[in-house]
């Protein structure tokens, strides 16, 4: 028997690239090329986690992502779960551990180990790589594609786009994969950066840079909730970062102007909040009303709010109003700021928006407007929340995409 697309060309060795070139080249007599614009493969990989590269999670459930039709996603996620992830790359030799929140890590907790496995496995497959061979144009001949970079020619009779998406730009993110894609007849979405840190206006945060809070997120406009989030937040010299920060900035990019993020800063209610006020004022009635939160909050942050709610700071607890206290337990739970808007693609994690899916069957990755054209990973309109979603996505779909059909 003949096997189906004899030569295969994988456009770009990020993570669904090489998921992808992995499986394509368990069929005997295939050759696989992966072809990677860099003079390295997986160069964004090293940089995920902050070097430890959050690689899946356990609950990446397919109603956890997002796109124009995020139900696209899911045919790929169902047939290669998170389970199936740790399975494989156990199958590679990686150990991994899973992490409250279900987020999953390379023992070693060392991207490096990641890329390793992968490269060995790429290298056992017989999958040949070429780097710094950025793919300039992909053109259907016939049956066949021709791929063109500079003077270089390639012919390969299935195409596998793996590109990626804007985002991380300073680790290589581009926007070839949508180039590459439109001029074989593909539209793709408005791009908008996403996982990345949240600008506002306020003079707040300044003060504040460097404190991490578990906290609960609220992003409102015009008073509608537009979206919300909880875990650690990081305060920054612009803004707000860390991962329940980050998984609100998807909605700031796509949400307009006008916009409100609220902090609620203890994991109380109103109430309870201002029983333990009551009681504190009482216990020191000569503390200084500055120290309201001491003990409660990080002091920077406990400062700020008891300045934010109109209170003088040289004031005795013992002095302090049933208005005053009232207000300094809204200011804690509903710590407001406004938004200016989210950094660029240049920090951002991942792009949101891409090739828009309904040209590509959910079920194979293949192209409706190009037989023998595949795509997987963030180029699509596919992306995740922060926490190891994203590179579910990778391998799932470039499982997928390898698989070319079969
Ligand atoms: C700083 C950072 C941290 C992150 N941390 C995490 C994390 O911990 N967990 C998580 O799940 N996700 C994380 N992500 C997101 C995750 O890395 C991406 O979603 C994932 O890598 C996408 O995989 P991909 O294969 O689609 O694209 P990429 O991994 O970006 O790979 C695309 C590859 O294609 C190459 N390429 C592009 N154009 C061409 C061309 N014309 N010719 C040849 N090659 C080309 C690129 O050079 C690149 O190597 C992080 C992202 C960033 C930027």
């Amino acid at each position: 028997m003949t096997c189906s697309y004899p030569t295969v060309a994988v456009v770009g060795g990020g993570a669904s690239g090489m998921m992808a070139a992995l499986i394509a080249a368990q069929v005997p007599g295939r050759r696989v090329l992966l072809l990677e614009r860099q003079q390295r493969i997986g160069r964004k990989l090293l940089a995920t986690g902050n070097g430890r590269c959050n690689l899946s999670n356990m609950n990446a459930a397919p109603e956890e992502y997002f796109g124009n039709d995020a139900g696209f996603a899911s045919a790929a996620l169902r047939a290669f779960t998170p389970e199936d992830t740790l399975r494989f790359f156990s199958g590679l030799g990686l150990l991994t551990v899973v992490e409250p929140g279900g987020r999953v890590y390379p023992l070693s907790d060392s991207a490096n180990s990641v890329l390793d496995v992968l490269r060995f496995a790429l290298d056992q497959a017989e999958v040949e790589l070429q780097s710094s061979f950025p793919v300039e144009t992909i053109v259907k001949t016939g049956r066949s594609f021709l791929l063109q970079s500079g003077t270089e020619k390639l012919h390969a009779d299935a195409v596998i786009l793996a590109c990626g998406g804007a985002a991380g730009s300073k680790l290589g993110g581009v926007s070839d994969g949508y180039r590459l894609g439109k001029a074989l007849g593909h539209r793709r979405t408005g791009l908008y950066p996403s996982l990345t840190r949240i600008l506002t206006e306020s003079d707040y945060p300044r003060s504040l840079k460097g404190i991490r809070v578990e906290a609960r997120l609220r992003l409102t406009r015009k008073g509608l909730l537009l979206a919300e989030s909880s875990g650690e937040v990081q305060f920054t010299d612009t803004g707000i970062s860390g991962p329940a920060g980050f998984d609100l900035s998807r909605a700031v990019s796509f949400g307009g102007d006008s916009q409100i993020l609220h902090i609620a800063l203890l994991p109380f209610d109103e109430e309870e909040l201002l029983r333990l006020l009551y009681a504190r004022c009482r216990r020191f009635p000569g503390l200084e009303a500055s120290e309201l939160f001491t003990g409660m909050l990080h002091n920077r942050l406990g400062r700020v709010i008891v300045k934010a709610a109109g209170n003088s700071p040289e004031v005795e607890l013992s002095a302090l109003t049933d208005a005053q206290l009232k207000s300094a337990v809204r200011c804690c739970l509903d710590f407001s700021l406004p938004v200016r808007g989210v950094e660029g693609f240049e920090t951002a994690q991942v792009t949101a928006g891409g090739l828009m899916t309904d040209s590509f069957s959910p079920e194979t990755l293949e192209s409706r407007l190009v037989p023998g054209l595949f795509a997987c990973g963030e180029v699509l309109d596919i992306d995740g929340p922060c926490g190891g979603y994203n590179l579910q996505w990778a391998w799932a779909s470039g499982h997928l995409a390898g698989r070319l059909g079969s």
